[in-house]
């Protein structure tokens, strides 16, 4: 059996969410890797690295140059044949463009899944990871996305895969690349930082934000949000942690003036350590945090930072 795990990337540097999506392929057995970009050889010479693949198969076309889910598919679609399940991590470009590989070979897509039970089994979490469903398929070939926090990551160095153009496939041409408005940051990305703190509502304003900059500056930290904390216009969306958020399991999370909603511990949940801090002791943050500090946080975010 065998398995192709779209690569995620900036045409620069392989995303570490492909690391743990190979993880969870190599339950297939063979493991290869898609890389479909425009100028993305140091993508696919970092790929070939990766432990436990067996090859690489490159597209490289200006189409690429951009995760268009149209020409995303069409290249995905082109390399699919003879292999069991096609996998991507459930990143915002998997979720885009792997649903039409699934329409277009008309198989139901298994979605975020957690663990790989058997080559048809899987488990996913279901009502905003309240629930684990367990997933059979009966379809020849899984497409499948994979919730990056549920698997270790492969090894990025220690393999010596082949490398090989990819089958091309024609340009689709429906959509294309306008602009994207990323928020500048020197500080790691959120799904990667092995260290997030996040303020909510209680933070009161976007300028509040600037005592949990302060700690996450000497923290070496990622800052995430809760979604009333964006909806409220003090930080960029992107920040935001939960269900229809980011999912997160870093090895420590401080949560901030953050009530603790479901839909927020659906994505900060499965973190190693769980720090809070809220005013209000009965704030069901505390019942997931493994140190929780009842205080204002005016007050206990700045002594935090002066004591770092
Ligand atoms: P609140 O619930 O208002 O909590 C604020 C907390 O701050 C309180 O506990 C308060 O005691 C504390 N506080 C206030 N002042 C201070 C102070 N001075 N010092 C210390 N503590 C203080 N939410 C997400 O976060 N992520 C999601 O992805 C998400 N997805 C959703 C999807 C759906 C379909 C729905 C319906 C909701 C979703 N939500 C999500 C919203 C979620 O239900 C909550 O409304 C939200 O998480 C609340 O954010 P909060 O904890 O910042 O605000």
């Amino acid at each position: 059996m065998s398995a192709l795990v779209f690569v995620e990337h900036d045409n620069t540097e392989l995303k570490d969410a492909t690391l743990a999506a190979v993880t969870a392929a190599q339950a297939f057995g063979d493991v290869d890797l898609l890389v479909a970009g425009s100028g993305c050889g140091a993508v696919a010479e970092a790929a070939s690295k990766i432990a436990g693949v067996n090859k690489v198969l490159v597209a490289d076309a200006d189409a690429y140059a951009h995760p268009l889910a149209e020409e995303l598919t069409a290249v995905v679609l082109a390399n699919a044949e003879g292999y069991d399940a096609i996998i991507a991590p459930a990143t915002t470009t998997g979720k885009n463009f792997l649903p039409r590989v699934a329409a277009s070979l008309d198989v139901a897509q298994i979605s975020d899944i957690t663990e790989v039970v058997s080559t048809d089994t899987f488990k996913r979490p279901i009502y905003a990871g309240n629930a684990i469903a367990t997933v059979q398929s009966a379809d020849a070939v899984k497409v499948i996305t994979v919730r990056g926090t549920a698997f270790d990551k492969a090894a990025a160095e220690g393999g010596s895969a082949s490398v090989e153009d990819a089958k091309g496939a024609d340009t689709v041409g429906v959509s294309s690349f306008v602009k994207s408005e990323l928020s500048e940051s020197d500080r790691p990305e959120l799904t990667s930082a092995k260290i997030i703190i996040s303020g909510g509502r209680g933070m009161g304003s976007g300028e509040n934000f600037a005592i949990i900059d302060k700690v996450a500056d000497k923290l070496g930290a990622a800052v995430g949000a809760s979604r009333a904390a964006v909806d409220a216009g003090f930080v960029p969306n992107d920040y935001q942690v939960g269900q229809t958020g980011k999912i997160v399991a870093p090895e420590l999370y401080i949560a901030v003036g953050i009530s603790g909603a479901i839909q927020h511990l659906a994505g900060m949940k499965d973190s190693k350590v769980i720090v809070a801090i809220n005013k209000d002791e009965e704030a069901p943050i505390f019942q997931v945090a493994d140190y929780g500090l009842v205080a204002d946080l005016f007050e206990a975010v700045p002594a935090l930072e002066a004591a770092l």
